[in-house]
């Protein structure tokens, strides 16, 4: 397995491939705009995407673009669900100018209109990207917590909001652990517990994992991460995550509540040590 975190970009792309190589992160993620903002204000930096592309791919080091949070593919107002998706279209433009396979996008909320109408919005939505996008960057939906009215929990909701629309190669999955433990949908210290997300066609879209333990109790229901092994998933949790034999491929991205990137340094060695004590 590969393991890295987030990485910020708010002194260019180049410099972020710098910061996560002297981090020791084995991939890393980043926001493809300011997470708050829907519209973009500045062009694509071309010499600065160039510059970071070659070196990560120098390093051999994948990495993962986060869409912005405000991004709602299911709004139920036109304007704000067209707005969105155009967003995204910006945000699949800047991970292929910086050479990164995927993009992360959260599934919408539904905001009251209610699960059956915000599903199909956001099909919707996903067909007009997928159908304008001319870069054949993937896009990956991630899971929520349930937070709300987040859609895309569950793991049958999940496939449902991709089903026919795009093969897994273009349309797939990223798991965050803490979402899912939150929704009730993994807990990795009970047996069988990771026979949902284990389902064989929501494995085969599943191309990247968000490592964090988890401030609230499994089922609690609410977006909280936690610094690594001081949550409720805890050390033989995260064992347990970092080890699962059908996901070695996969990069998995540290989003803990760390007070600076630097101390991402420690998070990836306490990972690292789990590993190397469970051998
Ligand atoms: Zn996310
Ligand atoms: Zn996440």
């Amino acid at each position: 397995m590969r393991i890295g975190c987030h990485i910020s970009v708010a002194g260019g792309y180049a410099k972020a491939v710098e910061r996560a190589e002297a981090l020791g992160a084995e991939c890393f993620q980043y926001f493809s705009k300011s997470p708050r903002m829907l519209r973009f204000t500045k062009n694509i930096n071309y010499e600065d995407a160039a510059a970071g592309r070659e070196r990560a791919q120098t390093l051999g080091l994948p990495t993962l673009a986060h869409a912005p949070y405000l991004i709602n593919l299911a709004a139920p107002d036109d304007d704000l669900r067209r707005a969105s998706a155009d967003a995204l279209l910006w945000d699949l433009q800047v991970a292929h100018a910086r050479g990164t396979e995927a993009v992360v996008v959260h599934c919408g909320k539904h905001v009251g209109a209610g699960v059956p109408a915000a599903l199909a919005w956001m099909r919707e939505s996903l067909a007009r990207v997928l159908g304008e996008d001319n870069t054949g960057v993937r896009l990956l939906l991630e899971n929520t917590a349930g937070q709300g009215t987040e859609m895309g929990t569950t793991v049958d909701e999940l496939l449902s909001l991709v089903d026919g629309l795009a093969g897994p190669e273009r349309l797939g999955f990223c798991l965050d652990t803490q979402h899912a433990f939150a929704a009730g949908v993994l807990n990795p210290l009970e047996p069988g517990g990771l026979a949902a997300v284990q389902a064989p066609a929501f494995r085969e879209r599943l191309h990247a994992i968000h490592l964090n333990d988890s401030k609230v109790e499994a089922g609690h229901r609410a977006d909280r991460h936690a610094l690594v092994g001081q949550g409720h998933i805890g050390d033989a949790g995260l064992l347990r995550l970092v080890t699962e034999p059908s996901w070695h491929t996969l990069p998995f991205y540290l989003e803990t509540p760390v007070s600076d990137e630097a101390q991402y340094r420690g998070e990836m060695a306490h990972i690292r040590r789990l590993l190397a004590e469970a051998r």
